[in-house]
């Protein structure tokens, strides 16, 4: 299946989380094809440096907001229609569903209705960047949209978990009672620059870690596995569902998984590091094993994965060695 570009010069986008770290590359790849784009942020996990190398670009705003309090109508870049709205704001670490618990909760429910009641406005196509979280610590393997999930409903994941899938019922009731145009992807575990090192996250922690000399910390016996996606495979999985008229849910990532174990090995190797690997508690409900099936990706939207893990982490140990010093 061939996606046509559907959205380039003279259309208005607006990203949620906009100066975080996957949604400003997918800023960078509109604000290049020509798109106007407006970023809101609260920076409560983003940095405005993601996006400072746009101050200058007369097509790119960025907007300072909290969009939990509702949208910031007041401000000028709020007053046109949007022709897109991708909802992509929310702490993404499990670092921060004990830390930002009620603020998950709010950006994944409080916030979406919001956007959706403005797409609605607007006639704008939603986006919303939904997680492979959503199913759970999965049953199924690989996981395919059709499973239904394994969610603990009052764990410490749940505020993650279950804002999200807030988000894909309230994005389906929109679609299906507004006849509003939407899209839901849901995005497995993605790296690259502009993570941050303390982001809690396994890649850019076991990085951090291993460029400093200091112990990996692998929890539990390090045999839970993921499917790691180089952020650019993503992006371009994101525009082309984007660009399409599919509604999904639709999985994006790589087939590329492996255990933590492994993960942590070949970071330090790659670093060149002498850290040990050491073994930690690990955290309740930590999903065992994740990795896409990729069908449905590959015949509604031609979507393939690029970048090995070799070469994704490469470039991204590049970005970290530079930023660590
Ligand atoms: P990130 O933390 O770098 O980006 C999220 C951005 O949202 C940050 O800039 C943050 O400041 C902003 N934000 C959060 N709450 C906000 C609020 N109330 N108002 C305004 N801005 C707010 O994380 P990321 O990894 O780039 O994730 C981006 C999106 O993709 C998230 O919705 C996340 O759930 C989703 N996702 C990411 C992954 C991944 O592996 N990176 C996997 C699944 C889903
Ligand atoms: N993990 C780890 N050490 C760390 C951070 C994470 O072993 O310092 C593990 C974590 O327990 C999980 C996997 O790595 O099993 C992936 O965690 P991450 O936070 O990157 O993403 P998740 O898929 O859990 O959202």
């Amino acid at each position: 299946m061939k996606v046509v570009q559907r959205f380039g010069p003279g259309h208005r986008i607006l990203v949620t989380g906009g100066a975080g770290f996957v949604p400003s590359h997918v800023v960078d790849v509109l604000i290049g094809r020509g798109c106007t784009v407006v970023a809101v942020d609260n920076f409560v996990t983003g940095s405005k440096e993601n996006v400072a190398h746009l101050a200058d670009t007369p097509t790119f705003t960025l907007v300072e907001a909290d969009i939990s309090e509702g949208l910031p109508t007041h401000h000028p870049a709020f007053a046109e229609r949007f022709d897109a709205i991708l909802h992509m704001a929310s702490p993404a670490s499990p670092t921060d569903f004990e830390k930002l618990p009620v603020e998950i909760l709010r950006v994944g429910s409080v916030a979406t209705l919001h956007l959706l009641e403005r797409a609605v406005a607007d006639g704008a196509r939603f986006l919303m960047a939904s997680t492979s979280e959503a199913y759970g610590d999965p049953k199924e393997h690989p996981q395919r949209e059709t499973y239904w999930g394994n969610v603990n409903p009052i764990g410490v994941r749940s505020v993650y978990d279950e804002s999200k899938r807030f988000s894909e019922a309230a994005t389906m009731a929109y679609h299906r009672s507004r006849g509003l145009d939407v899209a839901i992807v849901r995005i497995f575990n993605t790296y690259g620059p502009r993570m941050r090192p303390d982001d809690g996250r396994a890649i850019p922690t076991f990085i951090s870690q291993a460029l400093r000399g200091e112990p990996i910390t692998v929890h539990g016996t390090g045999n839970q596995t993921r499917s790691i996606c180089y952020v650019d495979d993503l992006v371009r999985g994101i525009l082309l569902l984007l660009d399409s008229t599919e509604t999904g849910p639709i999985n994006c990532g790589t087939e590329h998984e492996m255990s933590m174990r492994q993960l942590a090995e070949t970071i330090v190797s790659l670093c060149g590091s002498s850290s040990e690997v050491t073994y930690i508690t690990r955290a309740a409900d930590d999903p065992e094993m994740r990795r896409p099936d990729l069908t449905l990706a590959r015949e509604l939207l031609g979507y393939e994965p690029r970048v090995t893990p070799e070469e994704g982490l490469r470039r991204t140990i590049a970005y970290f060695r530079e930023r660590l010093g």
